[in-house]
């Protein structure tokens, strides 16, 4: 099983080397914290200091947006038999 985690400090990553969080991990999130959106924004909220610390080239806007936009934006990705995605949730 491949285990899509980020490489720090880089933040890419270590499943697919796509910005962290890729597609992938974004969707086992949304299955792991379907209804529990709270719990998910406090999930990731650990990540993104730690993000913020790796990259501080990097603004903390875009990674605001890179960590906390997402669970609210509609993806690309097909219809799956164990999508649990609650967009409004
Ligand atoms: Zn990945």
């Amino acid at each position: 099983m491949t285990m899509h985690l980020p490489v720090r400090p880089v933040w890419t990553c270590a499943g697919c080397g796509q910005v962290w969080p890729c597609l992938t991990r974004k969707r086992q999130l949304l299955a792991e914290f379907a209804g529990a959106r709270v719990s998910l924004m406090l999930y990731l909220t650990q990540f993104f200091v730690e993000a913020c610390v790796d990259m501080p080239t990097t603004t903390t806007g875009t990674l605001y947006h890179r960590f906390f936009a997402w669970p609210y934006e509609p993806t690309d990705a097909p219809p799956r038999e164990h999508d649990h995605r609650r967009l409004h949730g």
